[in-house]
């Protein structure tokens, strides 16, 4: 069932429930006064009656002359009766109508407590004590009341067709509300089907108020942008993979081809051999990257998280990289005394920090002439601060604003080889383990990453 079904079939029915409770509320109050003041007037017929009869001693034929009158006028005449108390009839208005029978053990009970109220087929009877001249008699006075039900009846009637009215009425303004009301998200329901893959610049357009659909409209259309974004992320970073793996590849089939024409020199075969080689490497380090980099990108979930000493990631970081480059030198400072293993503890991923630390090391030795950098390590209750430097080359301004992009190389890009993924990936991994990087640099004095982690 649509949302608009059934908030208008909701508000219908808590509608019709207070209507149905204020109706009847209404209803049954009418029907009770009507029964009291009819009590009331059905005691002072009977009092009048007797006082005529007793008091003004009119005759027994007129007071039923009088009634027969009234009756054939007014048609709700109240009829009367007059007894003493051995249940003997001194006075009726008519006898041969008497709606309601009256008994001895009736009138010895209207003796006995003073007055009785009752109704027998929607007749009412009221019977009292009589005294008059050191007596006592009893009176009873019965009639129905015909306009009192009448109006009850219509008070019935015109409250049950109100009511109906009322509901019609409601669930076809509440149809129509809840239509006007519902009709953006139908619209942005519609639109939000044709967008896809293709054509995700497709925006939905709110309704113009300050509301909760337009907020719905703005927060949707803000996912839009960052999947665009990140769908051109993608389509760039696919583009930029293939062109780092052609152009090596491309390298290698010419200086082969080239070598394949005629027949060479030992030493021009071993010309080619160390430039496909050398080529080659640089197709490894690229695919190296790359799967450390799908790493990186990982759920957290995903990655094996514990407590991991950061003074260690740096030692292996550092032995990797000078490893692989023998003239490479780094060197590793702590800034406070430790006392505490405890402060060098981080919650993290051992193999992607190594990556990350190993990658700053890299770039601070490639980038300086003199090829050393230095990792200075700091810490204070609640983080780890670890600044990498080097006296290299340094970074324009604006490829600081550059770098953490992904394939990014700055102008200095021709001062050593690379791929433009390094820092990216890195940046990746330190936002992972809920750190930060950031850096600052002076063009041909040298660079400083600092990176700083949570003990977490
Ligand atoms: P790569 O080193 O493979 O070029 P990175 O993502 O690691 O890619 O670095 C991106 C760019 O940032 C580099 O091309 C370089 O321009 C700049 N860069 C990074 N580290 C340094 C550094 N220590 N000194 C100078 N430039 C640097």
């Amino acid at each position: 069932m649509k949302i608009r079904t059934k908030i208008t079939l909701l508000f219908t029915f808590i509608t019709a429930t207070i209507l149905l409770l204020f109706a009847s509320i209404i209803y049954y109050s009418a029907k009770e006064a009507r029964e009291k003041e009819f009590y009331v007037a059905l005691e002072k017929e009977a009092v009048t009656k007797a006082n005529l009869y007793f008091n003004a001693k009119v005759t027994t034929q007129t007071l039923q002359d009088i009634y027969k009158n009234n009756r054939v006028f007014l048609n709700n005449e109240v009829e009367v009766a007059i007894y003493d108390t051995v249940f003997h009839l001194l006075y009726h208005d008519a006898v041969e109508i008497d709606a309601v029978k009256e008994t001895k053990q009736m009138i010895h009970d209207i003796y006995r407590k003073g007055e009785l109220q009752f109704e027998q087929n929607d007749w009412q009877v009221v019977g009292l004590r009589y005294p008059f001249q050191g007596k006592i008699y009893i009176i009873t006075a019965v009639a129905y009341d015909q306009y009192g039900y009448k109006k009850l009846t219509l008070l019935f009637r015109n409250s049950a067709i109100v009511f109906i009215i009322s509901i019609l009425f409601i669930y076809i303004a509440g149809r129509f509300f809840s239509k006007k009301t519902f009709e953006p998200v139908t619209e942005m329901t519609e639109k939000a089907k044709t967008i896809s893959a293709t054509n995700l610049d497709l925006r939905l357009t709110g309704n113009g108020n300050k509301d909760e659909l337009s907020e719905l409209a703005g927060t949707f259309n803000e996912m839009l942008n960052r999947l665009e974004n990140s769908f051109d992320a993608q389509k760039h970073f696919v583009s930029n993979i293939s062109h780092e793996l052609r152009t090596p590849l491309a390298a290698i089939i010419a200086e082969l081809e080239l070598s394949a024409n005629k027949n060479r020199s030992t030493e021009e075969y071993k010309t080619v051999i160390a430039n496909t080689l050398q080529d080659a490497k640089k197709l490894v380090k690229l695919s190296n990257s790359l799967l450390d980099l799908a790493k990186a990108s990982y759920d957290p979930a995903e990655i094996t998280i514990k407590k991991v000493r950061i003074d260690e990631i740096l030692l292996d970081a550092r032995q990797q990289v000078q490893i692989a480059n023998a003239d490479y030198r780094i060197d590793i400072h702590f800034e406070n005394d430790s006392e505490e293993d405890s402060e060098m503890l981080v919650q993290g991923n051992e193999y992607l920090l190594k990556v990350a630390f190993a990658n700053l090391f890299e770039n601070g030795c490639k980038f300086s002439p003199n090829h050393r950098c230095a990792a200075a390590i700091s810490f204070t209750n609640a983080r780890i601060s670890i600044q990498f430097s080097d006296d290299g080359i340094g970074i324009s301004a604006e490829d600081r604003m550059n770098i953490f992009k992904p394939f990014y190389r700055g102008d200095n890009k021709g001062y050593a080889e690379g791929n433009g993924i390094g820092l990216f990936m890195t940046e990746k991994i330190i936002r992972l383990h809920k750190g930060k990087i950031s850096v600052s640099s002076l063009e041909n004095r040298g660079s400083r990453f600092t990176v700083e982690l949570p003990h977490g």
